[in-house]
C-alpha cells in the first residue's frame, strides 16, 4: 500500500513537479513551499526580539499596542516583493500561510499571549475580485504555531478604498479613515488581539484599524507584517 502510494507521488511529481514560491526551481520532498537556497536569501529583521524595532517606531503614538514586529524587510524587486505579489495576485495562498508559520514561530518565541489573531480585512467587493483576503492566509499560518484563533469575521471594511499605493502619508490616513468597523464586538471584547497585514509601508490602514477595535472595552492590540517597507 505504502509502495504504491509513493508510487503514485513519484509518478504525479514528475508530471506536476512542485515548484519553489521564489525561483520556480522544483522542490524536493524535504522543502515545502520555498526552497532552502530561496529560504537563506530572506532579509529576516528579527524585530521581534527588539522593542524599539522599526516596526513598533513606526506606529508610535498613533495607535496604543503592546508589541509590533515585521518578519522581513521588504524592497522593490526584492524576493519579499515577489513571493508578496505570487501571494496577493497569483493565488499561492500557501505562500502565506508559509511565511505566517515563520511569523508564529517568532512570536512563541517571545511568548506575547494573544487570544485572537485578526487579519486587516480587505473590502467584500476587492476580496470578491483577489478571491481571498491574502492576510488571512498569513493568520492561518500564525494559529498553527500559536494554536489560537483567527477572526476574520468581527471586524468589516467599510469603503472601497482606493488604490494605496501613489498617495503620501496624509492622503493614505484621510483614504482610510472611518473606514473600519467592529460588526461583532462581543467576540473581541475583553481579548489581546493580533492585528496582521502583508506589507507595512506608512501604518495608516494598521493605525486605523487598531484605533477602530480598540474602541471596544477591553480590548489590547499587538500588530504583525510579513515585512516592513522602507
Ligand atoms: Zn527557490
Amino acid at each position: 500500500m505504502q509502495l504504491a502510494r509513493r508510487l503514485i507521488d513519484g509518478v504525479t511529481y514528475l508530471f506536476f513537479p512542485r515548484l519553489c514560491a521564489g525561483c520556480n526551481r522544483p522542490l524536493v520532498r524535504s522543502e515545502e513551499v520555498i526552497c532552502i537556497r530561496c529560504e537563506s536569501l530572506i532579509p529576516f529583521t528579527n524585530y521581534h526580539q527588539i522593542d524599539r524595532n522599526e516596526t513598533a517606531m513606526r506606529l508610535w503614538g498613533r495607535c496604543a499596542f503592546s508589541h509590533a514586529t515585521s518578519l522581513t524587510y521588504f524592497s522593490k524587486e526584492g524576493l519579499l516583493q515577489h513571493l508578496i505579489h505570487n501571494l496577493k495576485y497569483a493565488g499561492k495562498s500557501e505562500t502565506g500561510f508559509y511565511l505566517g508559520k515563520l511569523l508564529g514561530h517568532a512570536i512563541k518565541e517571545q511568548n506575547w499571549k494573544i487570544d485572537l489573531i485578526i487579519p486587516v480585512p480587505l473590502h467584500r467587493k476587492k476580496e470578491q475580485i483577489r478571491g481571498y483576503n491574502q492576510s488571512l492566509h498569513i493568520c492561518l499560518g500564525i494559529a498553527d504555531i500559536l494554536q489560537i484563533p483567527v477572526d476574520n469575521t468581527s471586524v468589516h471594511r467599510k469603503r472601497f478604498t482606493e488604490s494605496q499605493t501613489d498617495k503620501n502619508r496624509e492622503e493614505r490616513l484621510k483614504n482610510v479613515r472611518d473606514a473600519f468597523t467592529v460588526v461583532n464586538p462581543e467576540k473581541i471584547k475583553y481579548k489581546h488581539v493580533l492585528l496582521v497585514d502583508d506589507v507595512l509601508t506608512t501604518g495608516a490602514t494598521i493605525e486605523t484599524c487598531a484605533n477602530c477595535i480598540l474602541k471596544t472595552p477591553g480590548t489590547q492590540i499587538s500588530i504583525a507584517t510579513l515585512a516592513i517597507a522602507g
